[in-house]
């Protein structure tokens, strides 16, 4: 492989960990434009009501999260 660096399909909004593609410059959750490539695990969540998961995230809106980020 060539020696390019690895880059992650997404980058993850600061401010609710919303994942996007990197053209998308305001988050469409939360109006944020400050976006990181520092993030890992991923959660998709389907039903913020009944999932443990976005409610330790404290996510209210469904979609595709980062878990953790730096
Ligand atoms: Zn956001």
């Amino acid at each position: 492989m060539s020696s390019e660096r690895v880059r992650k399909p997404f980058k993850a909004c600061t401010k609710c960990k919303l994942l996007v593609h990197h053209e998308v410059d305001k988050c469409p959750n939360c109006g944020s434009d400050t976006f990181t490539d520092e993030w890992s695990g991923v959660a998709i969540i389907v039903d913020p009501e009944k999932s443990e998961v976005a409610r330790m995230l404290g996510i209210s809106r469904p979609g595709r999260y980062a878990i953790r980020i730096k």
